[in-house]
């Protein structure tokens, strides 16, 4: 799959569920409406799905929501896609609260899965709190543990939010490096109707220079295959991603698209266009038409988003949550 830019597309993000079972401030609302179960696509219809990406040349997957291992039977899915690995597929990821993982490390690696994504933004169990509304510090904390005892390496994902946890930052890079996992940094994004969410934004241009003035940040090549742009802190031994959609844009090495838990697909986070695989999928148990609607929608891939974020913006930039796009 090549987008009208040249951009070859081989990483597929699949949200399973927009339900989370953490309702953190800069995502959505603590009543958060979900969507009816009965417009989600099943699993066998997105292990379908997910294989008709993998013969057009997906090598990466990443499965994430909502909270990917709240969706019942999650593990189904992972053990076919799987199967995958020595068949087309080279990586098969996921991104997590870390809610779930003491109970789902063993079965995750057991299927296949070698690296995770965890989001933390806080090492203060008030604050974790405060940030999550509903999460468990204890919880995740030994969700990352039992992940680490697995044998999966973990990185963490960090939304640097202004006054809440900037402090910490250092402390949190050090707690990671010290373990032996990589950090990476995301700017708050404009998605879904949130109140107050630009008090929660801070430049990561910002929080780059005040950490260059406590650490040696060494350029890196390293890569995920992801957008983060990765430094060596020389002080820690370990690695640093920033994520910066808004002040940096990296769209011009962009080589994924996402489907939602409804088999909607979206060929930018940070666009309304989209296109309907739901339909497609149902309508035949061949997959000619389906993959006609992603030919047709990878063609539509714009050259990149243009999230602002901005004190006279209300109404977000899209009114899409995180969670039904997946992260
Ligand atoms: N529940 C899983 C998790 O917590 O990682 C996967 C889905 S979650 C939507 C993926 C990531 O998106 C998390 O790291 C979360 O902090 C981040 N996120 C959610 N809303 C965001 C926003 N508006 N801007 C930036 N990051 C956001």
């Amino acid at each position: 799959m090549i987008d009208p830019f040249g951009r070859r597309i081989s990483y597929l993000r699949v949200s399973v569920t927009d339900r989370c079972d953490f309702r953190c401030v800069y995502c959505m609302a603590e009543h958060m409406n979900f969507l009816p179960r009965a417009e989600l696509l099943s699993l066998e219809e997105l292990e379908r799905l997910c294989n008709a990406f993998i013969a057009k040349g997906v090598k990466r997957l990443r499965i994430t929501g909502g909270e990917p291992l709240v969706r019942r039977s999650v593990m189904w899915l992972f053990e076919r896609l799987g199967h995958r690995l020595s068949d087309g597929l080279e990586e098969l990821t996921l991104t997590t609260n870390g809610s779930q993982l003491a109970r789902f490390a063993d079965p995750l690696f057991a299927a296949g899965v070698r690296r995770v994504n965890v989001s933390l933004d806080t090492l203060d169990p008030h604050k974790f709190r405060e940030i999550t509304r509903w999460g468990k510090h204890s919880r995740v904390l030994g969700g990352i543990e039992a992940a680490q005892a697995a044998g999966l390496s973990v990185k963490l994902n960090t939304v640097a939010l202004r006054d809440i946890n900037e402090a910490e930052i250092p402390d949190m890079i050090e707690w990671a490096h010290a373990r032996g996992m990589d950090m990476t940094l995301i700017e708050t994004m404009p998605l879904g109707d949130i109140d107050n969410r630009m008090a929660f934004y801070l430049p990561l241009s910002i929080l780059r220079a005040r950490l260059a003035q406590r650490y040696t940040l060494e350029e890196t090549q390293h890569h995920t295959g992801g957008p983060a742009r990765y430094f060596h802190v020389a002080e820690t031994g370990g690695r640093l991603g920033f994520i910066t959609p808004l002040t940096h844009n990296f769209c011009e090495t962009c080589n994924r698209v996402r489907v939602t838990c409804t088999g909607r697909m979206y060929m930018c986070l940070g666009q309304e266009d989209s296109a309907d695989l739901r339909a497609p999928l149902r309508a035949s148990s061949e997959n000619a038409l389906l993959n006609t609607a992603i030919e047709n929608a990878i063609i539509r891939k714009p050259k990149g988003h243009d999230f602002i974020i901005d004190r006279r913006q209300t109404p977000p930039a899209l009114r899409r949550h995180m969670s039904l796009t997946g992260g």
